[in-house]
Protein backbone atom coordinates (compact mmCIF):
# COMPACT_ATOMS: atom_id res chain seq x y z
CA UNK A 1 0.00 0.00 0.00
CA UNK A 2 1.86 3.32 -0.88
CA UNK A 3 0.55 5.60 1.16
CA UNK A 4 0.67 3.73 4.63
CA UNK A 5 3.81 1.56 3.40
CA UNK A 6 5.89 3.79 1.46
CA UNK A 7 5.36 6.89 3.16
CA UNK A 8 7.64 7.88 5.88
CA UNK A 9 6.83 6.16 9.05
CA UNK A 10 5.98 9.75 11.01
CA UNK A 11 3.77 10.40 7.78
CA UNK A 12 0.43 11.88 7.81
CA UNK A 13 -1.22 8.80 6.69
CA UNK A 14 -1.16 5.06 8.07
CA UNK A 15 -2.09 4.02 12.03
CA UNK A 16 1.25 5.44 13.99
CA UNK A 17 0.37 2.16 16.37
CA UNK A 18 -1.14 -1.36 16.15
CA UNK A 19 -5.08 -1.23 17.14
CA UNK A 20 -3.69 -3.88 20.55
CA UNK A 21 -1.44 -0.97 21.76
CA UNK A 22 -4.10 1.67 20.88
CA UNK A 23 -6.64 0.68 23.71
CA UNK A 24 -8.19 4.60 22.75
CA UNK A 25 -7.90 4.51 19.01
CA UNK A 26 -5.89 7.70 19.38
CA UNK A 27 -3.16 6.61 16.64
CA UNK A 28 -5.51 5.39 13.95
CA UNK A 29 -6.00 6.24 10.59
CA UNK A 30 -6.06 9.99 9.41
CA UNK A 31 -8.97 11.74 9.29
CA UNK A 32 -9.25 15.14 7.29
CA UNK A 33 -11.40 17.82 7.81
CA UNK A 34 -12.03 21.40 6.53
CA UNK A 35 -12.87 24.01 9.14
CA UNK A 36 -14.19 27.16 7.31
CA UNK A 37 -15.73 30.26 8.39
CA UNK A 38 -20.00 30.28 8.03
CA UNK A 39 -21.57 31.91 5.23
CA UNK A 40 -18.04 33.28 3.91
CA UNK A 41 -16.75 34.62 7.21
CA UNK A 42 -12.66 34.46 7.30
CA UNK A 43 -11.41 32.75 9.91
CA UNK A 44 -9.82 34.63 12.88
CA UNK A 45 -5.82 35.96 11.76
CA UNK A 46 -4.73 34.78 14.78
CA UNK A 47 -3.68 31.18 14.86
CA UNK A 48 -3.67 30.67 18.51
CA UNK A 49 -7.53 31.14 18.63
CA UNK A 50 -8.17 28.77 16.07
CA UNK A 51 -5.83 25.96 17.91
CA UNK A 52 -7.51 26.56 21.14
CA UNK A 53 -10.61 26.65 19.92
CA UNK A 54 -10.45 23.17 18.09
CA UNK A 55 -8.17 21.31 20.85
CA UNK A 56 -11.23 22.78 23.83
CA UNK A 57 -13.66 21.22 21.24
CA UNK A 58 -11.36 17.64 20.65
CA UNK A 59 -10.67 17.56 24.41
CA UNK A 60 -6.90 17.62 23.40
CA UNK A 61 -4.40 18.21 21.01
CA UNK A 62 -4.63 16.77 16.99
CA UNK A 63 -2.40 15.26 14.77
CA UNK A 64 -1.67 18.17 12.83
CA UNK A 65 -3.47 21.37 10.58
CA UNK A 66 -2.80 22.93 7.13
CA UNK A 67 -3.86 26.12 5.64
CA UNK A 68 -5.68 25.70 2.39
CA UNK A 69 -7.31 28.15 0.06
CA UNK A 70 -4.72 31.39 0.61
CA UNK A 71 -5.58 30.89 4.52
CA UNK A 72 -9.48 31.19 4.28
CA UNK A 73 -9.61 27.47 5.59
CA UNK A 74 -7.64 24.75 7.60
CA UNK A 75 -7.31 21.18 7.10
CA UNK A 76 -7.57 19.61 10.73
CA UNK A 77 -5.76 16.26 10.76
CA UNK A 78 -6.96 14.00 13.36
CA UNK A 79 -6.27 10.17 14.42
CA UNK A 80 -8.95 9.98 17.24
CA UNK A 81 -12.94 8.77 15.43
CA UNK A 82 -13.88 10.14 18.63
CA UNK A 83 -12.23 13.31 18.37
CA UNK A 84 -13.54 13.50 14.80
CA UNK A 85 -16.95 13.34 16.11
CA UNK A 86 -16.53 16.06 18.23
CA UNK A 87 -15.14 18.74 15.94
CA UNK A 88 -17.97 17.95 13.04
CA UNK A 89 -20.06 19.79 15.57
CA UNK A 90 -17.92 22.72 16.58
CA UNK A 91 -19.78 25.63 15.07
CA UNK A 92 -18.25 28.93 17.16
CA UNK A 93 -14.68 29.70 17.95
CA UNK A 94 -13.63 31.29 21.15
CA UNK A 95 -13.58 35.13 20.02
CA UNK A 96 -16.98 34.11 18.59
CA UNK A 97 -16.76 33.71 14.89
CA UNK A 98 -19.26 30.92 13.74
CA UNK A 99 -17.59 28.14 11.34
CA UNK A 100 -18.22 24.64 9.88
CA UNK A 101 -16.16 21.70 9.92
CA UNK A 102 -16.81 19.28 7.37
CA UNK A 103 -15.06 15.99 6.03
CA UNK A 104 -12.55 17.09 3.40
CA UNK A 105 -13.89 16.91 -0.04
CA UNK A 106 -10.74 15.32 -1.24
CA UNK A 107 -8.66 14.25 0.82
CA UNK A 108 -10.31 11.28 2.73
CA UNK A 109 -10.20 9.25 -0.47
CA UNK A 110 -7.08 6.98 -1.79
CA UNK A 111 -7.01 4.93 -5.23
CA UNK A 112 -5.05 1.80 -5.94
CA UNK A 113 -4.91 -0.57 -8.64
CA UNK A 114 -5.32 -4.41 -8.31
CA UNK A 115 -4.97 -6.53 -11.95
CA UNK A 116 -6.63 -9.97 -12.36
CA UNK A 117 -8.57 -12.07 -14.68
CA UNK A 118 -10.79 -13.53 -12.37
CA UNK A 119 -12.88 -10.51 -12.91
CA UNK A 120 -12.14 -9.62 -16.39
CA UNK A 121 -16.00 -10.62 -17.46
CA UNK A 122 -17.30 -8.61 -14.21
CA UNK A 123 -19.45 -5.78 -14.56
CA UNK A 124 -17.66 -2.80 -12.05
CA UNK A 125 -21.02 -2.36 -10.58
CA UNK A 126 -20.98 -6.36 -9.55
CA UNK A 127 -17.31 -6.08 -8.44
CA UNK A 128 -18.20 -3.13 -6.47
CA UNK A 129 -21.28 -4.20 -4.57
CA UNK A 130 -18.33 -7.29 -3.42
CA UNK A 131 -16.07 -4.87 -2.77
CA UNK A 132 -18.36 -2.55 -0.78
CA UNK A 133 -17.53 -4.26 2.77
CA UNK A 134 -13.21 -3.58 2.08
CA UNK A 135 -14.76 0.67 1.85
CA UNK A 136 -14.13 0.73 -1.64
CA UNK A 137 -16.58 3.15 -2.92
CA UNK A 138 -15.55 3.17 -6.56
CA UNK A 139 -14.49 0.74 -9.42
CA UNK A 140 -12.70 1.58 -12.84
CA UNK A 141 -12.22 -0.87 -15.57
CA UNK A 142 -9.35 0.40 -17.58
CA UNK A 143 -9.55 -0.21 -21.38
CA UNK A 144 -7.89 0.12 -24.41
CA UNK A 145 -8.66 0.95 -28.14
CA UNK A 146 -7.54 -1.74 -30.64
CA UNK A 147 -8.16 -1.38 -34.27
CA UNK A 148 -11.22 0.85 -32.98
CA UNK A 149 -12.57 -2.04 -30.97
CA UNK A 150 -12.75 -1.18 -26.87
CA UNK A 151 -10.78 -3.96 -25.11
CA UNK A 152 -10.76 -4.70 -21.10
CA UNK A 153 -7.92 -5.09 -19.32
CA UNK A 154 -7.27 -7.10 -15.91
CA UNK A 155 -6.44 -3.70 -14.38
CA UNK A 156 -9.63 -2.08 -11.98
CA UNK A 157 -8.71 1.27 -9.81
CA UNK A 158 -10.36 0.69 -6.47
CA UNK A 159 -11.31 4.33 -5.05
CA UNK A 160 -11.56 3.99 -1.03
CA UNK A 161 -13.33 6.05 1.20
CA UNK A 162 -10.41 6.13 3.43
CA UNK A 163 -6.66 7.90 3.85
CA UNK A 164 -4.80 4.11 3.15
CA UNK A 165 -5.87 1.29 1.00
CA UNK A 166 -5.03 -2.13 2.04
CA UNK A 167 -1.51 -4.31 1.21
CA UNK A 168 -3.91 -6.97 -0.10
CA UNK A 169 -7.80 -6.68 -1.32
CA UNK A 170 -9.60 -10.45 -1.52
CA UNK A 171 -11.22 -11.55 -5.16
CA UNK A 172 -13.33 -14.61 -4.46
CA UNK A 173 -10.72 -17.15 -2.59
CA UNK A 174 -7.37 -15.33 -3.63
CA UNK A 175 -5.82 -12.12 -2.20
CA UNK A 176 -4.67 -9.72 -5.06
CA UNK A 177 -2.19 -7.34 -4.44
CA UNK A 178 -2.97 -3.37 -4.60
CA UNK A 179 -0.21 -0.87 -5.91
CA UNK A 180 -0.43 2.50 -6.46
CA UNK A 181 -2.48 3.85 -8.93
CA UNK A 182 -0.64 7.14 -10.62
CA UNK A 183 -2.73 9.04 -12.78
CA UNK A 184 -1.87 10.46 -16.39
CA UNK A 185 -1.31 14.08 -16.34
CA UNK A 186 -4.70 16.07 -17.43
CA UNK A 187 -3.83 17.40 -21.06
CA UNK A 188 -6.53 19.32 -22.68
CA UNK A 189 -6.54 17.63 -26.37
CA UNK A 190 -9.02 21.02 -27.29
CA UNK A 191 -6.14 24.01 -26.02
CA UNK A 192 -3.11 21.40 -25.05
CA UNK A 193 -2.86 22.81 -21.67
CA UNK A 194 -2.83 20.71 -18.35
CA UNK A 195 -5.36 20.62 -16.02
CA UNK A 196 -8.65 19.85 -17.55
CA UNK A 197 -9.99 17.95 -20.22
CA UNK A 198 -11.94 18.33 -23.34
CA UNK A 199 -15.16 18.44 -22.19
CA UNK A 200 -14.56 21.34 -20.00
CA UNK A 201 -12.01 23.27 -21.92
CA UNK A 202 -12.49 26.60 -21.82
CA UNK A 203 -10.74 27.35 -25.41
CA UNK A 204 -9.89 28.36 -27.72
CA UNK A 205 -9.30 25.21 -29.70
CA UNK A 206 -5.40 25.00 -31.24
CA UNK A 207 -3.46 23.10 -33.82
CA UNK A 208 -2.28 19.81 -32.39
CA UNK A 209 0.86 20.66 -34.61
CA UNK A 210 1.88 23.99 -34.69
CA UNK A 211 -0.12 24.85 -31.13
CA UNK A 212 -1.70 27.75 -33.48
CA UNK A 213 -5.22 28.77 -33.72
CA UNK A 214 -6.98 25.78 -34.65
CA UNK A 215 -6.91 25.27 -38.68
CA UNK A 216 -8.01 21.86 -39.63
CA UNK A 217 -5.97 18.85 -39.85
CA UNK A 218 -3.65 19.90 -42.21
CA UNK A 219 -0.98 21.67 -41.13
CA UNK A 220 1.96 22.81 -43.14
CA UNK A 221 3.12 25.01 -39.81
CA UNK A 222 6.70 23.61 -37.81
CA UNK A 223 5.82 21.78 -35.27
CA UNK A 224 5.84 24.11 -32.11
CA UNK A 225 4.76 22.63 -28.65
CA UNK A 226 2.07 25.47 -26.64
CA UNK A 227 3.37 24.24 -23.10
CA UNK A 228 7.82 24.37 -23.03
CA UNK A 229 8.01 25.86 -26.98
CA UNK A 230 10.01 22.61 -28.07
CA UNK A 231 9.95 21.15 -31.13
CA UNK A 232 7.55 18.95 -30.70
CA UNK A 233 4.08 17.98 -30.75
CA UNK A 234 2.43 19.22 -27.50
CA UNK A 235 0.80 15.50 -26.70
CA UNK A 236 4.62 14.87 -27.10
CA UNK A 237 4.94 12.84 -23.58
CA UNK A 238 8.86 13.52 -23.80
CA UNK A 239 7.99 17.08 -23.49
CA UNK A 240 9.47 18.46 -19.98
CA UNK A 241 6.60 20.08 -18.85
CA UNK A 242 4.68 16.52 -19.29
CA UNK A 243 7.39 15.10 -17.57
CA UNK A 244 7.56 17.72 -14.28
CA UNK A 245 3.13 16.68 -14.41
CA UNK A 246 4.75 12.96 -14.00
CA UNK A 247 6.94 13.71 -11.18
CA UNK A 248 4.21 16.09 -9.40
CA UNK A 249 1.38 13.39 -9.60
CA UNK A 250 4.07 10.71 -7.98
CA UNK A 251 4.94 13.32 -5.20
CA UNK A 252 1.22 13.83 -4.74
CA UNK A 253 0.28 10.00 -4.58
CA UNK A 254 3.27 8.96 -2.36
CA UNK A 255 3.27 11.85 -0.04
CA UNK A 256 -0.38 11.93 0.20
CA UNK A 257 -0.38 15.75 -0.77
CA UNK A 258 -2.66 18.01 -2.53
CA UNK A 259 -1.78 19.49 -5.87
CA UNK A 260 -0.63 22.78 -4.97
CA UNK A 261 1.22 21.23 -1.97
CA UNK A 262 2.91 18.45 -4.60
CA UNK A 263 4.08 21.03 -6.96
CA UNK A 264 5.76 23.31 -4.48
CA UNK A 265 7.94 20.49 -3.24
CA UNK A 266 8.74 19.65 -7.06
CA UNK A 267 9.16 22.77 -7.96
CA UNK A 268 11.45 23.10 -4.64
CA UNK A 269 13.48 20.22 -5.21
CA UNK A 270 14.21 21.58 -9.19
CA UNK A 271 14.89 24.58 -7.68
CA UNK A 272 17.68 23.47 -5.09
CA UNK A 273 19.23 21.30 -7.97
CA UNK A 274 19.53 24.31 -9.99
CA UNK A 275 21.13 26.03 -7.33
CA UNK A 276 23.72 23.70 -6.25
CA UNK A 277 24.77 23.18 -9.96
CA UNK A 278 25.24 27.04 -9.76
CA UNK A 279 27.82 26.52 -6.80
CA UNK A 280 29.52 24.27 -8.62
CA UNK A 281 29.75 26.35 -12.03
CA UNK A 282 30.91 29.38 -9.86
CA UNK A 283 33.64 27.09 -8.21
CA UNK A 284 34.63 25.65 -11.37
CA UNK A 285 35.22 29.11 -13.13
CA UNK A 286 36.89 30.45 -9.95
CA UNK A 287 39.60 27.51 -10.82
CA UNK A 288 39.49 28.28 -14.08
CA UNK A 289 40.72 31.77 -13.63
CA UNK A 290 43.27 30.93 -10.96
CA UNK A 291 44.77 28.79 -13.40
CA UNK A 292 44.94 30.84 -16.44
CA UNK A 293 46.61 33.63 -13.78
CA UNK A 294 49.41 31.42 -12.24
CA UNK A 295 49.97 30.51 -16.61
CA UNK A 296 49.94 34.22 -17.21
CA UNK A 297 52.59 34.41 -14.55
CA UNK A 298 54.80 31.98 -15.44
CA UNK A 299 54.26 33.17 -19.60
CA UNK A 300 55.58 36.55 -18.11
CA UNK A 301 58.62 34.84 -16.40
CA UNK A 302 59.44 33.20 -19.43
CA UNK A 303 59.53 35.56 -21.75
CA UNK A 304 61.99 37.97 -19.18
CA UNK A 305 64.66 35.03 -19.58
CA UNK A 306 64.00 35.05 -23.43
CA UNK A 307 64.38 38.57 -23.49
CA UNK A 308 67.32 38.39 -21.34
CA UNK A 309 69.43 35.25 -23.31
CA UNK A 310 68.40 37.90 -26.96
CA UNK A 311 70.15 40.23 -25.27
CA UNK A 312 72.92 37.80 -24.54
CA UNK A 313 73.06 36.10 -27.93
CA UNK A 314 73.49 39.66 -29.40
CA UNK A 315 76.10 40.77 -27.10
CA UNK A 316 77.91 37.35 -27.73
CA UNK A 317 77.41 37.35 -31.67
CA UNK A 318 78.65 41.11 -31.84
CA UNK A 319 81.71 39.87 -29.74
CA UNK A 320 82.19 36.49 -31.88
CA UNK A 321 82.56 39.03 -34.57
CA UNK A 322 85.18 40.82 -33.08
CA UNK A 323 87.03 37.24 -32.94
CA UNK A 324 86.36 36.79 -36.57
CA UNK A 325 87.79 39.95 -37.47
CA UNK A 326 90.79 39.57 -34.64
CA UNK A 327 91.24 35.95 -35.96
CA UNK A 328 91.48 37.04 -39.81
CA UNK A 329 94.43 39.26 -38.97
CA UNK A 330 96.14 36.92 -36.93
CA UNK A 331 96.04 33.22 -35.87
CA UNK A 332 94.58 32.02 -31.79
CA UNK A 333 96.48 31.39 -29.33
CA UNK A 334 95.42 28.19 -27.48
CA UNK A 335 94.29 30.27 -24.22
CA UNK A 336 91.83 32.29 -26.70
CA UNK A 337 90.16 29.18 -28.27
CA UNK A 338 89.71 27.58 -25.12
CA UNK A 339 87.53 30.97 -23.61
CA UNK A 340 85.49 30.90 -26.93
CA UNK A 341 84.52 27.35 -25.93
CA UNK A 342 83.65 27.68 -22.66
CA UNK A 343 81.48 31.10 -23.61
CA UNK A 344 79.64 29.25 -26.85
CA UNK A 345 78.89 25.76 -25.55
CA UNK A 346 76.95 26.78 -22.69
CA UNK A 347 74.83 29.20 -24.47
CA UNK A 348 73.81 27.13 -27.19
CA UNK A 349 72.75 24.09 -24.68
CA UNK A 350 70.95 26.20 -22.38
CA UNK A 351 68.98 27.06 -25.61
CA UNK A 352 68.49 23.34 -26.32
CA UNK A 353 67.02 22.97 -22.58
CA UNK A 354 64.63 26.03 -22.93
CA UNK A 355 60.92 25.03 -24.12
CA UNK A 356 60.50 28.75 -25.24
CA UNK A 357 62.78 28.94 -27.81
CA UNK A 358 62.76 25.79 -29.30
CA UNK A 359 62.12 27.15 -32.00
CA UNK A 360 64.35 29.52 -33.16
CA UNK A 361 66.69 27.25 -31.59
CA UNK A 362 67.21 25.44 -35.12
CA UNK A 363 67.99 28.65 -36.79
CA UNK A 364 70.19 30.03 -34.42
CA UNK A 365 72.13 27.02 -33.77
CA UNK A 366 72.53 26.22 -37.64
CA UNK A 367 73.42 29.84 -37.75
CA UNK A 368 75.93 29.30 -35.71
CA UNK A 369 77.74 26.23 -36.63
CA UNK A 370 78.67 28.11 -39.92
CA UNK A 371 79.91 30.57 -37.55
CA UNK A 372 81.87 28.06 -35.54
CA UNK A 373 84.58 26.32 -37.34
CA UNK A 374 86.35 30.15 -37.93
CA UNK A 375 86.09 30.66 -34.49
CA UNK A 376 86.65 26.75 -32.66
CA UNK A 377 88.11 24.21 -34.69
CA UNK A 378 87.13 21.90 -32.02
CA UNK A 379 83.48 21.41 -32.83
CA UNK A 380 82.58 18.87 -29.66
CA UNK A 381 82.30 20.64 -26.10
CA UNK A 382 84.08 19.80 -22.98
CA UNK A 383 81.84 16.84 -21.00
CA UNK A 384 81.67 19.33 -18.06
CA UNK A 385 79.00 21.87 -19.54
CA UNK A 386 76.48 19.02 -20.40
CA UNK A 387 74.36 20.16 -17.14
CA UNK A 388 74.07 24.27 -16.85
CA UNK A 389 71.70 26.61 -14.83
CA UNK A 390 70.31 29.63 -15.89
CA UNK A 391 72.13 30.93 -13.15
CA UNK A 392 75.47 28.97 -14.49
CA UNK A 393 74.54 30.51 -17.19
CA UNK A 394 74.24 34.15 -16.46
CA UNK A 395 78.22 33.16 -14.45
CA UNK A 396 79.43 31.99 -17.64
CA UNK A 397 78.59 34.39 -19.90
CA UNK A 398 79.75 37.28 -17.28
CA UNK A 399 82.39 35.43 -17.16
CA UNK A 400 82.58 35.39 -21.19
CA UNK A 401 82.00 39.78 -21.02
CA UNK A 402 84.48 39.72 -18.65
CA UNK A 403 87.47 37.52 -20.85
CA UNK A 404 86.26 39.58 -23.62
CA UNK A 405 86.53 42.60 -21.70
CA UNK A 406 89.92 41.84 -20.26
CA UNK A 407 91.13 40.12 -23.68
CA UNK A 408 94.56 40.28 -24.31
CA UNK A 409 95.95 41.92 -27.26
CA UNK A 410 97.48 38.73 -29.07
CA UNK A 411 100.89 40.38 -29.38
CA UNK A 412 101.00 40.30 -24.67
CA UNK A 413 100.41 36.63 -24.92
CA UNK A 414 103.59 36.16 -27.81
CA UNK A 415 105.72 37.99 -25.31
ZN1 LIG B 1 -8.46 23.14 -22.99
ZN1 LIG C 1 -1.02 24.08 -37.30
ZN1 LIG D 1 6.88 20.47 -24.93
Amino acid sequence: MAAASSGDPGGSVGRRLPLYLDPTNSFGELTYLQLSGKNGVTLPFNPYIIGKSVEACAGGEIEDAKSEAQGTKDTLMVRNPTQVTKLLKLTRLIDGTEVEVVPHPNLNVCRCIISTFDLIRMEEKDILAEMAKDNVIRVQRITRYTDGKKINTPALILTFCKTTYPETIKVGLRRVPTRPYIPNPMLCYGCFSYGHTRARCPGPQRCVNCSGEFHGDECGEATLCLNCKGDHRPTNRQCPVYKKEVEIIKVKVRDNLSFPEARKRVEQQAGSYAQVAAQQKDKEIARLQEESKQKDEKIERMMAVIEKMNHQTGQEKSRQNREQSVSREKPHSSREKRITTITTGPVTRSRTNSPAVKETKRGRSSKQNTNKPATSPDPSPPPKKTAISTHDLTQMDYSGEESEASETPPNQHLR
